[in-house]
């Protein structure tokens, strides 16, 4: 056994980074080693569609810099994805076949796009906005572009194209009520929706479906089954978010549509607990497993995760149900607070 702890997180998101600083106040001499997949230290999601429009420059997306894990002395390795937990060994493996032993290990790898089943056979031609990573794919691509059609809707959709439309493109948004994330829409909350976002210059579609995507030399063709035909030079799908759990599978630790853990964040395996939007759990004011969403839950988290498994009993609290406003619909949600940008 190692002389001194080595805790390791796998996600450098709020939660993760929240587990990081929370170890490092409990116990000074531990190594702490996070591990992201992306090439960016901490950042501010909620600011990423003002970063698009130009709005927000990246030193005010960046949470944390590179210097301030050096001040706590946490290693923040970037660019590094986790392909495999080994329960036996106490290790996990890296993509380019490194093997890292841990003493304890906080699972914070968070979530990436939904892809609706009807959609994968179009995945290639579609965006996504759950990352820096994604972001610098297509930000210029975006302020280049004329004409925007977006498939879907989700709590980030919304506010993607209001901006869109401040920055004077000709957009089209189709939304599928029974795919709007992560709550379905019933027909009077879609009318609603439907008066107020008509508001803006943009064209609404409702009630229809894709029929197909076709990819041009400079152009995409989006038709439906209704018979519209849009012709568009990208195309977004935003129909919310599904935890990154790939790497744990099959490795023992219990899953479901993320990882399970119990009331103090602790999965199956003792060593190891999960937070933030990976992690799956018990809510009991909508009595359903759920997966956490929201910034603040994800702090809240990692804060937990860390306390609990240096031997604390905390208990996660359900957040209560509050009102979020979506486009004028007032919506029950446990897990999300609109976050100002500038906040
Ligand atoms: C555009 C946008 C706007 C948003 N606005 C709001 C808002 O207004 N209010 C609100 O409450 N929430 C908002 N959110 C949601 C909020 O950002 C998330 O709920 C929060 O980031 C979840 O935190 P997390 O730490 O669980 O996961 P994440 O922030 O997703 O972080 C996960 C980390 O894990 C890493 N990772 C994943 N897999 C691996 C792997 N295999 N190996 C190594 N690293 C890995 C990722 O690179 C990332 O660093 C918004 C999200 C987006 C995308």
């Amino acid at each position: 056994m190692p002389d001194i702890d080595h805790y390791i997180i796998i996600g450098n998101g709020p939660a993760g980074n929240h587990a990081a600083i929370t170890l490092r106040k409990k116990d000074e001499d531990a190594r702490i080693t996070i591990i992201s997949d992306e090439c960016v230290p901490f950042y501010y999601k909620p600011r990423l569609i003002n970063f698009i429009a130009d709005k927000t420059d990246k030193k005010d997306l960046i949470v944390r810099s590179i210097e301030s894990y050096k001040e706590k002395d946490i290693r923040i390795r970037m660019g590094q994805k986790v392909t495999q937990i080994h329960l036996d060994s106490k290790s996990i493996f890296l993509q380019h076949m490194e093997k890292i032993n841990y003493t304890k290990l906080i699972i914070a790898s968070g979530s990436r796009a939904r892809i609706l089943p009807s959609m994968t056979a179009y995945a290639a031609h579609m965006n996504f906005i759950t990352s820096y990573t994604d972001v610098m794919e297509y930000k210029k691509k975006i302020q280049e572009a004329n004409k925007i059609f977006i498939f879907g809707g989700d709590l980030v959709g919304f506010k993607f194209l209001k901006t869109l439309d401040a920055m004077g493109k000709e957009v089209t948004i189709m939304i599928d009520p029974n795919a709007f994330w992560p709550f379905n829409l019933n027909s009077n909350m879609l009318d609603k929706i439907f008066s107020n976002l008509s508001k803006l210059n943009v064209s609404i579609i409702i009630k229809d479906a894709i029929s197909t995507i076709e990819k041009h030399e400079n152009f995409f063709s989006v038709k439906t089954r209704k018979g519209i035909e849009k012709t568009v030079d990208m195309v977004f799908s935003l129909n919310g978010l599904t935890p990154n759990i790939e790497f744990a599978k099959g490795s023992g630790i219990d899953y479901d549509r993320g990882i399970l853990v119990n009331e103090h964040l602790k999965t199956n395996v003792n060593s190891i607990y999960a937070c933030g939007s990976c992690a799956q759990i018990y809510n009991p004011s909508i009595k359903s497993y759920t997966t956490s969403i929201g910034w603040p839950n994800a702090v809240s988290q990692g804060e937990m995760s860390a306390l609990n498994l240096l031997g604390g009993h905390k208990v996660i609290k359900a957040a209560g149900r509050k009102y979020f406003d979506l486009e004028g619909v007032k919506i029950k949600t446990t897990w999300w607070e609109d976050i100002d940008d500038e906040s």
